[in-house]
């Protein structure tokens, strides 16, 4: 996975290549251990129930590195899912504060977590698109749900020099942003063109898609 999905697109991250080389993906696929390891580690995103998928590495992979998280750092991440992307942060950054807002997905994350002794986590259930302001400021915010626009109260728990990747447009198709808040100034480019489940919430999407 590390070499074929990502060294071979340009992704030469030495600590994101090196964590997701160690960070079994499979335990965050429930039923995977009746799966072929093929399926979990191919180029793909995973459904992994309640309407929701486990990013393809590629995606997990160039997030984090934009991201770059920092030793010692501490990230906010919205959209917990499986857990995994949680787990690649943990691995990089000093603590990982995450939220979810579906109560099933949150707890299993939790579980798979704790069963691989990551301990620098916090979990919530909760609307992600609030952020989590008794943890701000963070160093960086990374969503792994799409969001209409950039959401305000995000940016407001965004560090002085602190980063966030988002994907933002409509639910067929968002273009991901690296947003960097700079002298106070928020600046934002587009990175590549992605496609996340919505991120359902008061400064998200109104409501789940039919
Ligand atoms: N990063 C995950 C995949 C995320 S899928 C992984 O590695 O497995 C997107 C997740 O965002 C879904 O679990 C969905 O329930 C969650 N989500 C959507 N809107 C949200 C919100 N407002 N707050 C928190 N989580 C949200």
């Amino acid at each position: 996975m590390v070499r074929e999905q990502l060294e071979a697109r340009g992704l030469h991250h030495r600590r994101v290549l090196e964590v997701m080389g160690r960070i079994p993906r499979e335990n965050f696929v429930s039923g995977s251990r009746s799966r072929s390891p093929y399926s979990v580690y191919a180029d793909i995103a995973v459904p992994v129930g309640r309407g929701q998928t486990l990013s393809q590495p590629y995606m997990v992979a160039r997030m984090t590195a934009e991201l770059d998280p920092e030793p010692g750092s501490r990230i906010l991440e919205i959209g917990t899912g499986t857990g995994y992307q949680t787990a690649v942060l943990a691995a990089l950054a000093g603590e990982v504060w995450t939220v979810e807002r579906d109560p099933v997905l949150a707890e299993g994350a939790r579980e798979r977590l704790s069963e691989l002794d990551v301990e620098n986590v916090r979990f919530r259930f909760g609307d992600g698109s609030l952020g989590w302001p008794e943890g701000a400021p963070y160093q960086g915010i990374l969503v792994t749900a799409g969001a209409p626009r950039i959401p305000t109260p995000l940016v407001a728990q965004l560090d002085e020099g602190g980063r966030m990747v988002i994907p933002v447009g409509p639910p067929d198709l968002q273009e991901l942003l690296l947003v960097e808040v700079v002298g106070g100034e928020v600046r934002s480019r587009v990175l590549t063109e992605c496609r996340f489940v919505p991120l359902v919430g008061e400064a998200g999407w109104a409501s789940p898609p039919a």
